[in-house]
Parts: structure tokens; C-alpha cells; sequence
């Protein structure tokens, strides 16, 4: 007889969907957290009169109540939609480079076109038919994604396409390298350069953002992680915060509980992993109980980056220091080489490529009347920061906060009069409030050779262990919740 029908380990999104899915089919579940808190990244914290959203910056595939995308669709399944509100930024994105280039896209696709012709007239053909390419590309692909086996010849787009990267794709079609640096500029969600990045990512941001529309949540997304708890135990699901999973007890080719790093040992017939990838195998189960083949193919992967990140609250309004849009990306110049990829091993962020997010410019209650807040990040690996000395941290960290400052002011005049309260995080931050092998923020890095294309079979060769969260799936607040909500789905099946 088990303690439990499944312990899940960890409360991030894809921890705290399967918790709930898990509960909300009746099973006797139980949630464990190294943090004080739900969330994961998906969490908010406090300074001064200000309520901070650590990572979030746009939420995708959430839709409308006539147009349901994928996430709004999951979270009414988990029964929390009606306990959340979001709220619909009207930007898809800003790209600045100081002196240079300064491009709002709406959100709309005739509306991007409309905006890059006009600035780009030269190339206004390329334009258009560089879009038609993304949205016919991403339509085939979502229809690939539905069924996927058949003739090749129903996917023309996808057979010229799919092991293009962005970059290949933008040459194809673009002459000038500002043009390119507007679709260039959304690497930073994926956290590859276009010279690496799948051009499948870049067509299906384009068109999730745009069909389903970039949303952020009232309150930040601690109140989604805290709906999705609060529905957990409302369905009679239990939890310990402040109560890692030290291991995960596997005998003989079956796990069979978790031993917190309480010292109690608590049985379960099902475990879900919230915890990384890595950690799972390296440091929860023992070496001995893990096959080979696991390791074999981590051997092939690597950990997406960090990121640095200062929070800051502004004792003014978004407009004052030149705030126009929710989500901006400044760019030190046009270069989409290798150049900034190999800038993101080293601990300077002088002329580094940036994006902050302002919530108060779709939503001005975020803050308190007449504030604002921006949460301005650089990805950055963790290695440079593990080499410096515990003495020399906080200066060091002072300092690359400082050159950041010093970039967005060229973009923001003044902004730096008004910060009202700081906070800055570095890759050791998300190392330590994730658990995540150097702090990666996205799960493994998706390359071509690991993308949608060639996806790892999920079957797990340890019995009754599963894994949720962005280290099985793509990385992201949508992708990470559907994850948790098919763990709990092959434990249902499983368990009959
Ligand atoms: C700065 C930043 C910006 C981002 N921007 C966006 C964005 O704009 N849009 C978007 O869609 N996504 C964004 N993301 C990505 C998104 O936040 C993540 O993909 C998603 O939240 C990860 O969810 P997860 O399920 O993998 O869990 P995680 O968030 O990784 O949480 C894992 C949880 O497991 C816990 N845990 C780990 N080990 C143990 C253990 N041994 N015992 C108990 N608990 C354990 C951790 O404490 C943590 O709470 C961003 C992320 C960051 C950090």
C-alpha cells in the first residue's frame, strides 16, 4: 500500500498542472517544493510599494474566449480560467538600435507587413513575401503537428524549410541587415541567435503571437501559479513547501517514493519530476538504477542560458522616460552573427543585446498610480559567474548592472532619476531558485538537431517515473503547462 497514487516533485507550471489534473481525476496526490512558494519562474516578490514578475514577459497561445488557443483551453480543463484574468498587450514588440532603428510592430499581420514596408520601401516585395512564407510555413506546421504521418508532398513549406535556420531564411529574402534585425530580434526568446535558430521557432512565434495574441496575467504570474495551487488543494491535493525531494527511490526498474531532504520517506505509485532533466538523473536517482541510454542522450545537449536581470520599480509614468511599448528589444547594432551568441559566455554586458518588458503600457494598475515597473534582461551563461570569487560578487554584479543602465538610457533618457527600488539577478540567482543546471532559464538549447522535428520519445524507462516542465518540452509558460497536463495524462492511462 502506497502513502500516496503520486508525489510531484517540484511546483512549477508543468509540476502545478499535473498536480492538478492529476487531483482533479481523483487521485491522492502530493506536491513537494524546495521554495516557499509556487511558481517556479512563474512567481512575483515584493520591494518597497512594488510587486515584481520574475520572468514572464509575454504569454502566447492563450487566444480569446471566441478563439481559444492552447493554454486558454488547458488552464479551462484544469478549471482555473474563471480564477485568473489576462490582460492583451497591443505591441507585439519594439526594436531599437540607438540612433538607428526604432520599430513598433502591432499585432496584426498586415499590420507588421504595413510597418516594415513603410520603413524598408526598397524592400517591400521581400516583406510580403517573407510573411506569406511565415504564416504559410507555421499553418503547414500546426498542421504537420495534427498529423503527422502521411505524404511529404502535403507539406511543400516544411520539405523546402524545416532545416533552414532564421538566419538562412531572412538572407533569402532580405538585402539591407537593419530589415533583418526586426524578425532577427526575437532569438531572445529561444535564446539562439538566427544563425542557429530553427527558422520553425521564428514562423511559429510570428504566428502564435500575433493569431493568439501576446497577454500578460493581472497580477503577474504568481497569481496563475497560485490559481493552479489553490485549485490543486481544493481537490484535496497536499503539499510541503520549504521540502526538496533529496531522492527519488527507484528499486529494481520501478520508483517507488521520494525521500525529502526532511529524511522521510514517503511511497507513491506514480512520480513526476518538475526538477530539471540533469537533476533527475544525476542527482535524485541513483547512477546505478539509471540506464545508460539516459545519458547518452543528455551527452548530445546542452543548457540553454541564463539570464541577468534588473527589476526596477519607477516613480513615473512609462511615457516619461520614453516607455512606448510593453516589449523592447535594444540592439547595440545589426549584427546577427556568432558574435553576440559567444558575448553571452562572457560576464560583461556592455553593448549587449537586451529586452525589457513594461507591463503599465498594457495595464497601467500593474503598479502603483503614477509608477511603473521594467524588468530588463540579458541572457547570459552561468560559467563566468561560477568563476568569480564570493568577496567580488556583488561589485560585479553592480558593475554589468551598471553598463545595462547605461544602454537602456540611451533608449529611455533619465530612467535612471526615477528608479525607485532595484533588485538585479544573476545566472546564480536562477541556479538557486530553480535548481536548474547553470541556471538555464529554457530547458536544454533547441537546436536544430533537437527541435520539434526530432522530438525525444517521452516514454520514461524507469516505471512509474514521469517528467513535466521545460526540459521535455519547449521551453515556455504554455508549452510547460500542456507538459505537466500529459504527464498527468500517461499516468491516467497508465493507472487505468
Ligand atoms: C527571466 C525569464 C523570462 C522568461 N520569459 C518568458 C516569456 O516571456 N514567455 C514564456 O512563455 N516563458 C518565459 N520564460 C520561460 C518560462 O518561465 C519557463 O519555461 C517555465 O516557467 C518553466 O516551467 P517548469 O515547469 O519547467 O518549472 P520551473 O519554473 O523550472 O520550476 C521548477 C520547480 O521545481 C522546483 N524543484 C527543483 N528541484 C526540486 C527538488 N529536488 N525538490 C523539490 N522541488 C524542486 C524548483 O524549486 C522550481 O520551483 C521565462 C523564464 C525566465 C526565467
Amino acid at each position: 500500500m502506497h502513502d500516496y497514487d503520486a508525489i510531484v516533485v517540484g511546483a512549477g507550471n508543468g509540476g502545478l498542472a499535473a498536480g492538478a489534473a492529476l487531483a482533479q481525476s481523483g487521485l491522492k496526490v502530493l506536491m513537494l517544493e524546495r521554495h516557499n512558494i509556487p511558481g517556479g519562474s512563474a512567481t512575483t516578490f515584493c520591494r518597497g510599494r512594488f510587486e515584481f514578475e520574475v520572468a514572464l514577459h509575454q504569454l502566447s497561445d492563450m487566444g480569446t474566449p471566441e478563439r481559444p488557443g492552447t493554454l486558454r483551453t488547458l488552464l479551462d480543463s484544469l478549471g482555473v480560467l474563471d480564477e485568473v484574468s489576462f490582460v492583451s498587450m497591443e505591441d507585439l514588440y519594439r526594436v531599437v538600435i540607438p540612433d538607428r532603428l526604432d520599430v513598433t510592430l502591432p499585432v496584426d499581420r498586415q499590420g507588421v507587413v504595413d510597418t516594415l514596408q513603410e520603413r524598408f520601401p526598397a524592400e517591400k516585395e521581400a516583406i510580403k513575401k517573407f510573411f506569406d512564407l511565415v504564416y504559410g510555413y507555421g499553418l503547414e506546421l500546426y498542421s504537420f503537428y495534427r498529423n503527422p504521418g502521411g505524404e511529404v508532398e502535403r507539406f511543400p513549406l516544411l520539405k523546402r524549410y524545416a532545416f533552414r535556420t532564421a538566419g538562412e531564411v531572412m538572407d533569402e529574402f532580405f538585402q539591407d541587415p537593419l530589415l533583418k534585425a526586426v524578425p532577427g530580434a526575437y532569438w531572445g526568446y529561444i535564446g539562439l541567435t538566427p544563425n542557429r535558430l530553427p527558422f520553425s521557432y521564428l514562423s511559429l512565434l510570428y504566428v502564435s503571437y500575433i493569431e493568439m495574441l501576446p497577454c500578460h496575467v493581472r497580477g503577474g504570474s504568481q497569481s496563475l501559479s497560485n490559481a493552479m495551487f489553490n485549485r490543486f488543494l481544493s481537490l484535496g491535493g497536499e503539499a510541503k513547501f520549504n521540502c526538496g525531494a533529496k531522492k527519488i527511490v527507484v528499486r529494481d526498474g520501478v520508483a517507488t517514493g521520494v525521500l525529502t531532504d526532511r529524511g522521510e520517506e514517503i511511497s507513491a505509485r506514480f512520480i513526476v519530476s518538475n526538477a530539471s532533466k540533469v537533476a533527475t538523473f544525476t542527482d535524485l536517482i541513483d547512477p546505478g538504477e539509471v540506464p545508460k541510454a539516459i545519458f547518452e542522450g543528455m551527452k548530445g545537449r546542452t543548457p540553454s542560458p541564463s539570464s541577468f536581470n534588473i527589476y526596477m520599480g519607477l516613480d513615473c509614468e512609462p511615457g516619461e522616460v520614453g516607455i512606448t511599448a510593453s516589449t523592447t528589444t535594444i540592439l547595440p547594432d545589426e549584427d546577427m552573427s556568432d558574435r553576440h551568441f559567444n558575448q553571452m559566455r562572457r560576464l560583461d554586458t556592455e553593448n549587449s543585446v537586451m529586452g525589457f518588458s513594461c507591463y503599465d503600457v498594457a495595464d497601467p494598475t500593474f503598479s502603483p498610480p503614477g509608477t511603473c515597473q521594467v524588468a530588463l534582461l540579458t541572457l547570459r551563461y552561468a560559467e563566468p559567474w561560477l568563476r568569480v570569487p564570493p568577496s567580488q560578487y556583488a561589485a560585479e554584479k553592480y558593475r554589468c548592472a551598471e553598463a545595462m543602465l547605461r544602454q537602456m538610457e540611451r533608449v529611455c533618457p533619465g530612467v535612471r532619476d526615477h528608479i525607485e527600488e532595484i533588485e538585479v539577478a544573476t545566472p546564480l540567482t536562477f541556479m538557486r531558485y530553480l535548481n536548474s543546471p547553470y541556471g538555464a532559464i529554457y530547458g536544454f538549447e533547441q537546436y536544430m538537431k533537437d527541435s520539434l522535428f526530432f522530438e525525444a520519445s517521452r516514454q520514461m524507462p524507469i516505471k512509474g517515473l514521469y517528467l513535466a516542465g521545460g526540459w521535455v518540452t519547449d521551453c515556455g509558460f504554455a508549452p510547460t503547462i500542456k507538459s505537466g497536463v500529459s504527464a498527468a495524462g500517461a499516468i491516467l492511462r497508465q493507472a487505468g
